[in-house]
């Protein structure tokens, strides 16, 4: 009879997949934090797990992540609910649809794609009452700004002239806190140079707001851009997940 033997990362393929690279990535983010000068105060990992099962999610709590991103309310909210004992903090990413709010202020600690008033003004409605129910911490909410000339290839997010609004009507409402900037590099572009506008235009709204300090910029492709131009949250998915459907 074979002696009874810890269970390892050996018995499941897929946790040492995820966890090499993990760990390539979180490589990549001290080199770029420290070639910035930046290594005391590195950005948060958020890892996108969009279209990848719970079981993921599991593996990479287990890992050390603190910090899982989706982009569909219905996925995230299945995900959420079926992981509540991992402590998870979830951040919504994706285009949002104010008739969601109610469903994801139940979940989430951090909104990354507040573009509207509309849905600005539904997320203060919905947490609000969430608070009053389950006595929910404040809601963590980025403008996502786009940082699109061209309106054809446009990816989502406020035009810069609507960020001082915005911000005012988010930090204005009870049970939000106003976290920053968020902003995709528009495709096929030099993310370099989106990234720098994106650190001007959060120069001026740390004018009017000073705490709004964070800047949730790059992916997997223009990670080391992000650093380099401030960014404070990285939202990281195919290079620690793995390739997923191109569109859905
Ligand atoms: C999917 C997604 C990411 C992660 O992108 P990868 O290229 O897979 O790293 C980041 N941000 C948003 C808004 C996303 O939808």
């Amino acid at each position: 009879m074979s002696e009874p033997r810890e269970v390892t990362a050996a018995d499941d393929p897929r946790l040492l997949q995820i966890q090499g690279r993990l760990a390539a990535v979180r490589g990549r983010i001290a080199a770029a934090a420290e070639a910035a000068g930046r290594q005391d105060n590195p950005p948060k990992l958020i890892v996108v797990t969009k279209f990848h099962p719970a079981d993921d999610v599991r593996r990479l709590a287990a890992l050390g992540v603190t910090d899982v991103g989706e982009n569909r309310d219905q996925e995230a909210s299945e995900k959420a609910s079926a992981l509540g004992e991992l402590g998870l903090r979830w951040h919504f990413v994706g285009q949002l649809q104010s008739n969601k709010a109610k469903s994801v202020v139940r979940y989430a600690h951090a909104i990354h794609s507040v573009d509207r008033p509309q849905l600005a003004a539904a997320l203060a409605r919905s947490v609000a009452a969430e608070q009053d129910r389950t006595g929910r911490g404040p809601l963590e909410c980025f403008i996502q700004v786009s940082l699109d000339e061209d309106a054809g290839s446009h990816r989502g997010g406020a035009s810069r002239l609507e960020v001082p609004g915005l911000a005012d009507q988010l930090a204005g409402s009870p049970g939000i806190v106003l976290a920053g900037l968020m902003a995709v590099a528009p495709l096929g572009s030099d993310p370099e140079a989106a990234f720098a506008k994106l650190a001007e235009i959060s120069a001026h709204l740390l004018r009017d707001h000073p705490s709004a300090s964070g800047i949730s910029a790059g992916m997997s492709q223009d990670l080391e851009s992000a650093v380099r131009a401030g960014a404070t949250h990285l939202r990281i998915g195919s290079d620690i997940l793995g390739s997923r459907p191109a569109l859905r």
